[in-house]
């Protein structure tokens, strides 16, 4: 349905320097198909998003959308525009205009529905999103999760065959990350094309028939979601999807300040949406640096989060000592507690660690 050939996309600086974004993306993309695009920021992953609907004209290349060349010089682009959708982080709704009337507005002007069969088909689609009941108020009184609920209303209300998502949850507060993702999966079973540029890895993995992985302009590894997540092939790829999230205390007297690190440990389990709360990782910490290892000090505390297997664990490393610090009353308290505890040397010392 898509085919991209040769595509490159350069930026002249203010200085007049050239910045090439987009080197030589080559890809086809079926009907039907559901492609997270996945990669480090500033990569091109947007500026692709933006050529492949012509809102950022390529420099150098050639796209095709059912056969036809739609960078070619006077291509009628509302064309493009009636196929192709997009969703941006930021929603870009119409402020002054109600919910409902957001989405009959494109409907009625570009497709020339009548009032009637607008609004009652707006009204399906934000039943479908799980919006109906804010139909008549603005979007100002909205949160970010239904604000991008309603956008996403809105696009299907064009109808399009493709439907672009350029990071739709990144500027969501974590708690509403789910209810916008579980709309995007509810399309993605309708056999409507998708291309979906996100850092929800376990999102991209259950969702997609394939992923790109985009790295310094192009496509540097593509696959099916159990290659890329489960064995890429290229090293870069395996870095970036076992990318492991770590707050890291050095906890050394008696004066550590422990209001900062359970702070630290709140954010960080918001940020990353974790499986485990706060609270529970906070008061392990506590007990194993009270109870169990009063005296080992200075004592290395790390939480982390693997954001693709979704594993948090909490790591307690000492240097300089060879052997398990626990006493066996700690392991009689902790078993049951976490998923598993591992005893284990390090280079310079012991660690233990706890999987939550
Ligand atoms: P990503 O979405 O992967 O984070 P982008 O496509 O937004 O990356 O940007 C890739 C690079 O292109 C960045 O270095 C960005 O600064 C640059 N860039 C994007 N748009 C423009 C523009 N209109 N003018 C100049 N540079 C741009
Ligand atoms: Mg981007």
């Amino acid at each position: 349905m898509i085919s991209i050939k040769h595509l490159s996309k350069s930026f002249r600086n203010p200085d007049g320097s050239v910045i090439t974004v987009l080197k030589d993306v080559n890809c086809e993309i079926g009907r039907g198909e559901v492609i997270s695009i996945i990669g480090p920021s500033g990569t091109g992953k947007s500026t692709l998003l933006r050529a492949i609907n012509m809102l950022e004209p390529p420099t150098g290349g050639e796209i095709r959308v059912d056969g036809e060349n739609i960078t070619a010089k006077g291509y009628p682009l509302h064309k493009l525009r009636q196929k192709m959708g997009m969703v941006f982080q930021g929603f870009n709704l119409f402020e002054h205009k109600t919910v409902l009337e957001n989405i009959i507005y494109a409907p009625m002007r570009l497709r020339h529905v009548p009032e009637a069969d607008a609004r009652e088909e707006a009204m399906e689609l934000l039943r479908k999103v799980g919006m109906a009941q804010k139909a008549d108020v603005y979007p100002s009184s909205l949160s970010g999760g239904q604000k991008q609920r309603v956008a996403i209303a809105r696009s299907l209300a064009m109808h399009p065959e493709v439907i672009l998502f350029d990071e739709p949850t990144s500027a969501l507060d974590p708690t509403m990350v789910g209810e916008v993702l579980s709309v995007i999966r509810s399309l993605s079973k309708e056999g409507l094309t998708m291309l979906i540029v996100t850092h929800e890895m376990r999102f991209a993995r259950d969702v997609s028939t394939r992923i790109f992985f985009m790295n310094e302009g192009v496509i540097y590894e593509d696959g099916a979601p159990e290659q890329i997540f489960g064995h890429p092939v290229r090293s870069a790829t395996k870095a970036f999807v076992n990318r492991i999230q770590k707050l890291v205390y050095e906890v050394d007297s008696a004066d550590f300040d422990f209001l900062q690190m359970h702070t630290g440990f709140n954010q960080f389990c918001i940020k990353y949406n974790l499986p485990v709360t706060a609270d529970a990782a906070y008061s392990l910490v506590r007990e194993l640096l009270f109870e169990h290892l009063p005296d080992l000090r200075p004592l290395t505390v790390r939480l982390t989060y693997a954001e693709l297997s979704g594993e948090t664990a909490l790591d307690f490393m000492a240097e300089g000592i060879t052997a398990s610090p626990l006493p066996e009353a700690a392991r009689d308290s902790l078993r049951g507690r976490v998923k598993q505890m591992v005893e284990e040397p390090t280079a310079r010392g012991f660690r233990v660690k706890l999987i939550l």
